[in-house]
């Protein structure tokens, strides 16, 4: 595996293998690796010729500096993790090749209203952040397809977008959210919840399921209303929203044929997000 620190020389590597008519699919993370963003160079490697991860944690889309300050930084694991999924290419960045000036006067892509609600609401910024440095990494890297989680659901939609809008050459492909044995999201933040919170987690999963099953049973906000009770119970955590919407637009529905269930809770002080498709 390649590890690269700087942009120039990754760029011109790139240019070199694309030349060879070789095709570039990219895994951008913010490190702390786990199956879940092995299976996305897993997917990667199956359908392109060359996979480059990138490693950045990305100052401008944490709107808390103690979060910032808090994510799990493993490098050395990170490299073999990768080694071993055959990744080829690894972009570990420093902020100033990222943003060699300023990280600020970045123009946010007109996206559209799924910037304004859900994760919008409770994470002013962020989204901003986030769109500001998959543009800088995707003009440095450049690929051909870009594979981001569904996990992130709301934020994959948004990419999706911004590719579409700024008529970015690449093609988004979203891949399935993995899960540990017992239904809890693999996340980089897993690591810092207690045993306890860790096992109480599992009632996130449990509770998009309990909207699924009964979807037909009751009005949806009923549902709404159900699913976060049953995981303020088990965690005795802050629910953020709890919301069933649009899978597209991310807003309100009564058609329950594109909906989706999603869902940000605060266990032990660790924000965990999550989502499930209902229909
Ligand atoms: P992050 O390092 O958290 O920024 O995530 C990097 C990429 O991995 C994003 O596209 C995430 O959606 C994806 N990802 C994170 N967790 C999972 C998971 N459990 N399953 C699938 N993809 C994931």
């Amino acid at each position: 595996m390649k590890v690269y620190q700087t942009s120039r020389h990754l760029s011109a590597y790139i240019s070199k293998l694309k030349k060879e008519g070789k095709t570039i699919g990219f895994v951008p993370t913010m490190g702390a690796l786990h199956q879940g963003h092995i299976s996305l160079v897993e997917a990667a490697k199956k359908e392109c010729d060359v996979v480059v991860c990138s490693i950045f944690v990305n100052p401008t889309q944490f709107n808390n500096t103690e979060d910032l300050a808090k994510y799990p930084r493993t490098t050395e694991y990170d490299k073999a993790m990768l080694k071993i999924a055959y990744c080829d290419i690894l972009y570990l960045p420093s902020v100033k090749d990222i943003y060699p000036e300023t990280t600020e006067n970045h123009r946010v892509p007109p996206v559209g209203n799924i910037l304004n609600v859900l994760e919008g609401v409770h994470r002013p910024g962020h989204f901003e952040g986030m769109m500001q440095v998959v543009e800088i990494l995707l003009r440095k890297v450049a690929p051909h397809k870009l594979y981001m989680g569904l996990k992130d659901y709301q934020q994959y939609m948004i990419v999706c977008n911004m590719v579409d809008v700024l008529k970015l050459p690449v093609v988004v492909i979203g891949q399935p959210t993995i899960r540990e044995k017992d239904g809890l999201a693999m996340s980089s933040r897993n690591v810092r919840l207690t045993k306890l919170g860790r096992k109480n987690a599992t009632a996130i999963y449990k509770a998009m399921n309990f909207v699924k099953e009964n979807l037909k049973k009751s009005p949806l906000t009923e549902l709404e209303k159900q699913g976060a009770t049953l995981i303020e119970k088990a965690t005795n955590g802050k629910i953020e929203y709890f919301s069933i919407v649009n899978k597209f637009s991310l807003e309100p529905d009564t058609d329950l044929k594109n909906l989706i269930v999603l869902t940000a809770v605060w266990v032990d002080g660790v924000r965990l997000i999550d989502n499930l498709e209902l229909s």
